[in-house]
């Protein structure tokens, strides 16, 4: 709602200014999505295949070009054109499911990971949680306290101990529970690559050995607020690690919610969950159709 708000009164704006599409219209659409944080490189190859369209279909009118922003926008998000609008979590067709959460600290991963043990035990699923986050102070109680609200097993150990061996531990407790998912929260410090690139590959190794096929799921926290210290965020992370989605947090905060397009677009890395507030129910799998059509509704 905040991103639409923002994003069709300027579009709005630009169609009432102009009336017939030409090269200043162009211009200023151009600075509204950049505004929007859609990023400078999707938004002028966007902008080029826009005008190209719009000279296809000969369309004049400004106000016949929205539906053509539209397309162009779910397009660049996808790289082409498809009807696939949401992509769900990959699951575990046949034993324990097991997500990793990655992020640096403040993104909101504490957060997703309790709102979505709430989602995952609503749906009857049982859920174990691993507190692999022993570096920030309070991540361990933190995740503690979203365990009880959402009534899910945590498994911990002390601040500054070894991450895999929490997560170790948390696999254990998970099969021996008869869990269906674990979700492990890890400690994002990204002021030194190599130790962040040697931590997540040591808990990936324990993850893949205990449970081949694991984990299903390498999801990087990035709070829309941020927007390029976002983007350069997720460049470190995938370069650190395999991120297979994105959860894109504070979505509820931002006029900028471009974000979510640019991300895609540029790393070729889904967004898969959207955090829209605080409460455990403000959490929903990302679809972007539904996003796009609905900034014009
Ligand atoms: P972590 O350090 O990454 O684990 O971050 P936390 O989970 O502790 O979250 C940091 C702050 O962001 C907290 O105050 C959360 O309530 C807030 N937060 C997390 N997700 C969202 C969201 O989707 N929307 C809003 N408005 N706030 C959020």
């Amino acid at each position: 709602a905040k991103t639409r708000n923002s994003f069709t009164t300027k579009i709005n704006d630009l169609v009432a200014k102009y009336r017939t599409v030409d090269e200043d219209f162009f211009e200023e659409l151009e600075e509204v999505l950049i505004s929007a944080d859609v990023g400078v490189n999707a938004v002028m190859e966007m902008i080029e295949e826009l005008e190209m369209e719009v000279k296809r279909r000969n369309i004049k009118d400004t106000s016949q070009v929205k539906e053509v922003i539209s397309e162009k926008l779910v397009e660049l998000y996808y790289g082409e054109e498809t009807e696939e609008s949401i992509e769900e979590l990959s699951q575990n067709p046949d034993g324990l499911t097991i997500y990793l959460f990655v992020g640096v600290n403040g993104v909101g991963k504490t957060t997703t990971i309790g709102k979505l043990a709430h989602q995952l035990k609503s749906d009857g699923k049982k859920v174990t949680l691993a507190a692999g986050d022993t570096f920030r102070a309070g991540a361990i109680d933190q995740l503690d306290e979203w365990g009880k609200r959402a009534g899910v097993n945590v498994i911990k150990h002390s601040e500054g101990s070894d991450p895999a061996a929490v997560i170790y531990d948390g696999i254990k407790s998970a099969k021996s529970k008869d869990a269906d998912v674990l979700i492990c929260d890890t400690a994002g410090r990204l002021q030194n690559k190599v130790n962040l690139m040697n931590e997540l590959s040591k808990v990936k190794r324990v993850i893949e050995r205990e449970v081949p096929g694991a984990p299903h799921e390498v999801l990087l926290v990035l709070d829309a607020t941020t927007g390029q210290n976002a983007m350069s965020q997720a460049k470190t992370f995938s370069e650190a690690t395999d991120v297979s989605g994105i959860v894109l947090t504070k979505l509820d905060g931002t006029a900028k919610g471009g974000i979510v397009l640019a991300i895609r677009n540029e790393l070729q890395i889904p967004v898969k969950l959207v955090g829209l507030g605080e409460k455990v129910t403000d959490l929903e799998t990302f679809d972007a159709n539904a996003f796009v059509y609905g900034l014009f509704a």
